[in-house]
């Protein structure tokens, strides 16, 4: 971890930080340091006084620093192999680096074995990283010398007169810093990938070829997170998708619109009925809505003035303008505006499935993750302010308990509230936002919830609790959100008679326990690796008879477990059984029941389940018994 040295004034003040360390004993692990809040090389000379704060590999500052050193080196490499090639940029990021070039042709995995040979010469060489300060113009002069446009469009843009290159060898960049202090301080690094990507993620600017790479301080840290990398890409969902047949995205269609393949289809409809019974065990009211609308209703809900970017364009009938809808909430104000409520109808709960349509970029578009169309389960809880504590412990342990049933035991939780500057932005009186922060925060004490404040999360028309579920990568983590709204019932004029007779305007909370059904479907596929617990895998059995004498015994066990109520399939084809149990495994079947000459005799099926193994014989009688079980309790994903 990072620690702070104190500098005395007697020190020799303009000596290199790293020369100071070393006098000091100080300088292992060290990459480099903080001083009044500023990043500096460890070449760089010494502060005059007060608290110096020393970085290391396991402080984030100081791993961005490695890692932007290390972008620095493959740029320098590609630089010496492919003199053509035009340098874009080169960051850290949460997980190593990268670097965009400008090449005429993609870089191969071959291309990709020689740059590392050429960064392990650069790195043996151990060239000092300088920090250079000029002029702007200099800088300019200088880059377009080198020929290289995207530098010069960079300082074109930044307003000071003077900037920072950093310069290792013959090599120079622009570049804000810090740096490691010499090209040998990156000890263990691999280039991992390829990708296409636009200028600046403008789809309209050239495409330029990201190289992606990892480092780290030592052989056996990078192979750890090789081997965690490789481990994450087998459970990839887009990766999985294909395997397992679940969806897919294919490009006719057009950027970020998925098809639901049979076995997808099938998942998604256990999870939908599971959402659609629990709602209802709840005292939820379902409802449909259309997935277009007069430009009338989105002037109303203001979604032309605050989501406009996030709509797509008008599409005209009869002359009138209409718009896919890209939230379900506007209908559900009229469902509950097309009569008059008195207190004693509410709370009112409605819950929808409700397809919307956004707009993304096509360079942010990521399988289920990020799509153009997606269905949501959404809920709006309408109901008065004395009522508004109940509903939203309601809507909380509705929440947990969504979520613990799909396996998710480590929830982050927050309570998103306003920042303090910036009041203005935000509807709603002090008072309300007072009152709604009340009922989070009470909901999730009294459930004992653990959560973190996250002050300038909240949205500007009401406060939320937002849940994030662990174990999953962090971009597929959204979890349950239960949100206050100040804006749309006044938008809607909703009112309900209250006990004195007078017109009142009722709370109103938006509240998804999924998110998007299909990024949550994609989060448990890689959650489970694709391996789903038994009540949610698409086929839950499949009866695999050893030869042809053994088809029709079962076809009367495959006709025995759907009758249960299971979805078993049989493998009738002339495969050996261990080939078919091979395929079992890797479609990730949970169980696979061989009948065999024994089995057809006893009324029995070996069993076999897809993480334990050879379970032994059972009646058919026993397994379904069991299989019920397990399904029901919706038994956890280890067997
Ligand atoms: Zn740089
Ligand atoms: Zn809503």
């Amino acid at each position: 971890m990072s620690h702070v040295l104190e500098i005395a004034p007697a020190e020799r003040h303009g000596q290199a930080i790293l020369e100071w360390l070393k006098e000091r004993g100080a300088a292992d692990g060290a990459l480099a340091a903080k001083a009044g809040g500023v990043l500096l090389d460890l070449n760089a000379p010494l502060p005059e006084s007060g608290k110096i704060e020393i970085l290391t590999f396991d402080d984030e500052e100081g791993r961005e620093t490695y890692w932007h050193t290390a972008s620095h080196i493959m740029a320098q490499a590609v630089q010496h192999l492919y003199p053509q090639v035009k340098l874009a940029i080169g960051p850290a990021i949460a997980e190593g680096f990268y670097y965009d070039f400008d090449c005429p042709q993609p870089f191969t995995p071959e291309d990709l074995e020689r740059i590392e040979k050429e960064m392990a010469g650069i790195v043996q060489a151990d060239l000092p990283v300088k920090r250079i300060e000029m002029e702007k113009q200099k800088a300019l002069d200088f880059f377009g010398k080198q020929g290289q446009p995207y530098k010069v469009e960079i300082l074109q843009e930044i307003p000071d007169e003077k900037v920072a290159c950093y310069q290792q060898g013959d090599f120079t960049d622009l570049c804000r810093g810090p740096h490691l202090p010499s090209t040998g301080a990156v000890k263990a690094f691999k280039l991992l990938s390829v990708a296409g990507a636009y200028w600046r993620g403008d789809e309209r600017k050239p495409m330029l070829q990201r190289i992606y790479g990892a480092a780290f301080p030592s052989q056996e840290q990078l192979e750890e997170y090789l081997r965690k990398r490789d481990e994450a890409l087998k459970r990839d969902h887009r990766r999985l998708g294909r395997e397992l047949d679940l969806f897919s995205l294919p490009e006719t269609i057009g950027g970020g619109l998925a098809l639901w393949h049979p076995k997808g289809a099938l998942v998604r409809y256990i999870i939908e009925e599971f959402w659609r019974q629990e709602h209802l065990k709840r005292g939820y009211q379902l409802v449909f809505t259309p997935h277009i609308a007069h430009r009338r209703l989105w002037e109303i809900s203001g979604h032309l003035d605050f989501y406009a970017e996030g709509m797509y364009g008008p599409m005209m009938i009869e002359d009138e303008e209409y718009r896919i809808k890209p939230m379900n909430c506007p209908f559900h104000m009229l469902i509950y505006k097309s009569q008059l409520r008195s207190y004693r109808d509410l709370p009112i709960r409605y819950c929808e499935l409700g397809t919307v349509y956004r707009y993304e970029r096509s360079g942010v578009l990521h399988g289920l993750l990020r799509v153009r169309g997606f269905t949501q389960d959404d809920a709006h809880i309408i109901c008065t302010p004395e009522q508004v504590g109940d509903e939203v412990k309601g809507a909380l342990d509705f929440a947990l308990f969504m979520t613990r049933a799909f396996g998710y035991d480590e929830l982050q939780v927050y309570l998103s509230v306003r920042s303090d500057d910036e009041r203005g932005k935000y509807m709603g009186s002090d008072d309300d936002w007072a009152m709604a922060e009340r009922c989070l925060q009470e909901a999730l004490e009294s459930r004992e919830v653990k959560y973190e404040r996250a002050p300038g999360e909240a949205v500007f028309y009401g406060p939320k609790i937002d849940i994030r579920l662990k174990g999953v990568p962090a971009k597929l983590a959204q979890g349950p959100t239960i949100q206050f709204d100040f804006n749309l019932p006044s938008r809607f004029g909703l009112e309900y008679i209250g006990a004195d007779g007078q017109a009142h305007t009722p709370v109103m909370i938006h509240r998804a326990l999924l998110g998007s059904i299909d990024r949550f479907v994609g989060a448990l596929i890689e959650y489970y690796g694709g391996a789903f617990p038994l009540w949610l895998a698409p086929v839950q059995a499949i009866v695999i008879p050893i030869t042809e004498r053994h088809h029709d015994y079962a076809r009367e066990v495959l006709a025995r477990l759907r009758e249960a109520g299971l979805r078993a399939e049989g493998d009738f084809r002339s495969e050996s059984t261990s080939f078919k149990i091979r395929e079992a495994q890797v479609q990730k079947v949970p169980y696979m029941l061989v009948a065999g000459d024994r089995e057809q005799k006893e009324g029995t099926v070996a069993v076999r389940r897809r993480e334990a193994g050879d379970l032994g014989p059972r009646s058919v009688a026993d397994f379904v018994e069991q299989a019920k079980k397990e399904i029901e309790t919706r038994g956890r994903r280890n067997c």
